[in-house]
């Protein structure tokens, strides 16, 4: 079956008349034709299919409440709605070869091609370009966002010309379409997306109605109201406090729904895709949290740097929230799924509200199982193999976060003028910020051990399963700000000798009594690039560390069959739509 050539354009031609009057009468939709086959051989679309293990992701339902298990059986359907959004943002065509494969699918090929436009959300390959999976076509950069004869350049003109209309063609909830004369136009999202958003605002009031948790409720219909006049700010602010209801019936329920990150569209980056997540927080991680977090300002007066450069309470402005996820669906579901997020984005929100970081926590846990434990069995000398644990892999996900609020901020650039950090450090910001947050993390998670908070034992679990998180996230590539950070982190550990190669069995690791003074040494010339806004610093550093040793080239090869990332089954939601649907 290797060259088996798969015709899609036959089916969807014969298709075409059911679903043709759906398809174009979703406003602004663009005349859309698919035509073209798949050049890939079944064997091609397995192996694509097969980087993402299918994994079940769900909460013991037993701890949920029946008054939230209620609430969230109705959030499901809301989210059930951002799956449509996104797939009618990402592309044109897309829901209708999904809906059309789904209906249809016959042979093997149509199933694992099914399977593949499922996790893509449309026919292009996220893991690989946006190559298509079907045609020869490529994705437009603005997905459906803008017409798709539109260039950046007619957009740009367009608005040199027409200042009156900047802030509703930028906003991240407009759709650019054409106008009548053939000029531009922006449609709220609100009206765009009418029947679906009124839709969505219905299953979240239903959800209000069956909350006592006043903050819940608050921004369940607040979101709603947002959905039908576009105007996000109140419910934006109102999601931040969720959780901040003390009272009877306080609920568990996280929920993040609407438009969010600006990915999709690579045009400009203006315009929001829809998404969902829906869990409920996981009370023993987020006291630890807690916990943590009476010590900020402790970590912060040890760090590593000179006593002039700290920089006190920061790290409060974002708090931090463990989730475990039931459901999740839109924008965030595509290709590699979310384990942290921080919203919102919207800057006015942030000054007036800050933001919360939300880390899921059972995903985590799934990608760990599935890509983190195979990678460790691979390239870590076996003697460390019992070491590498969940516990020790979440706590450094953990610490991560925590440490990005640690450190310099806003800072005294050379020429003395304030500045923000990531103003001074330009294009290598994010690879130093993340490359601080790593080493920092670790930094501090043996400070706390030494301080008695976080147990003895988990120090050598802390190096084992951090040693083979360095190869999982170089395996995304060194083009990426946490791929280049953990280059940096695994030669800097590696020529101070706290990293060791056998070349004989070709496996790496951790000496133990090097590995705190390593970590110190790097924090402090991370901290003190920070601190100093040292862009020349920064490029020298990134120059020195970010470049692929042999070893690590061949140890990356042998990892190539591992899946990259998961595709999840969520069992407690299917479980609760099986039995809230009979009530
Ligand atoms: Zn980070």
């Amino acid at each position: 079956m290797k060259r088996n050539a798969y015709y899609v354009g036959w089916l969807v031609v014969l298709l075409w008349a059911c679903v043709h009057h759906r398809a174009t009468t979703s406003k602004g939709g663009d005349k859309m034709e698919v035509k073209g086959r798949t050049d890939l051989s079944l064997e091609t679309l397995k192996a694509k299919r097969a980087r993402f293990k299918d994994v079940t992701v769900g909460v013991d339902l037993k701890e949920v409440s029946d008054e939230d298990k209620r609430v969230l059986w109705h959030l499901l359907k809301a989210a059930d709605v951002m799956d449509i959004l996104f797939f009618k943002q990402a592309s044109r065509d897309g829901l209708m070869i999904y809906e059309d494969l789904k209906r249809n699918a016959r042979t093997e090929i149509d199933r694992v091609l099914l399977e593949l436009v499922e996790i893509n959300f449309g026919i292009f390959d996220r893991l690989d370009h946006f190559k298509p999976l079907i045609g020869k076509k490529e994705k437009p950069l603005g997905a459906s966002f803008y017409p798709e004869d539109m260039t950046k350049e007619e957009f740009e003109a367009f608005l040199r010309t027409h200042e009156d209309k900047k802030d509703a063609f930028v906003s991240p909830y407009t759709v650019i379409v054409r106008g009548k004369d053939g000029g531009l136009e922006s449609v709220p999202y609100s009206e765009f997306y009418r029947d679906e958003l009124e839709k969505a605002a219905r299953h979240l009031e239903d959800a209000a109605r069956e909350t006592r948790d006043e903050a819940l409720r608050r921004f369940l219909l607040s979101r709603a109201e947002a959905f039908r006049t576009n105007d996000y700010f109140q419910s934006e602010c109102d999601w931040v406090d969720l959780h901040s209801y003390k009272g009877e019936g306080k609920s568990a329920v996280e929920i993040t729904i609407g438009p969010y990150e600006v990915y999709e569209d690579r045009l400009f980056n203006y315009k929001a895709s829809f998404e969902a997540l829906v869990g409920v927080v996981d009370e023993v991680e987020s006291a630890k949290l807690g916990l943590v977090a009476s010590f900020l300002d402790e970590l912060e007066a040890n760090l590593p740097i000179e006593g002039r450069y700290k920089n006190f309470g920061r790290g409060q402005v974002s708090p931090i929230l463990v989730v475990n996820l039931i459901y999740s669906s839109g924008d965030t579901k595509a290709g590699v799924q979310t384990t942290a997020y921080n919203l919102p984005n919207d800057e006015r929100v942030r000054e007036a509200k800050g933001s919360k970081k939300v880390l899921l926590k059972n995903v985590a846990r799934a990608k760990f199982e599935a890509s983190l434990v195979p990678i460790a069995r691979r390239v870590l000398d076996p003697k460390l193999l019992d070491f590498v644990d969940f516990d020790a892999y979440f706590n450094d996900v953990l610490m991560h976060e925590v440490s990005h609020g640690l450190g310099p901020g806003i800072i005294t650039a050379q020429d003395g003028s304030k500045v923000q950090v990531n103003v001074a450090l330009k294009e290598t910001y994010s690879t130093i910020e993340e490359c601080k947050a790593d080493v920092l993390g670790l930094w501090t998670s043996f400070y706390l051990i030494r301080k008695g908070v976080l147990p003895q034992e988990l120090g050598k679990r802390i190096m084992a399963t951090m040693l083979a998180g360095l190869f999982r996230s170089m395996r995304f590539g060194v083009s990426e700000a946490h791929g280049l950070a953990n280059l940096i982190e695994f030669n800097f550990f590696k020529d101070e000798g706290c990293i060791l190669f056998d070349e004989n069995t070709a496996r790496f690791s951790v000496v133990e009594e090097k590995f705190c003074r390593c970590v110190e040494a790097l924090a402090r010339r991370l901290l003190t690039i920070e601190a100093t806004g040292d862009y020349h610093g920064a490029k020298s550093l990134i120059e020195k560390y970010g470049r692929i040793p042999v070893e690590v080239e061949q140890a990356l090869r042998r990892l190539e069959d591992i899946p990259v990332d998961i595709k999840p089954i969520y069992s407690s939601a299917e479980e609760l739509r099986r039995t809230m649907g009979r009530e």
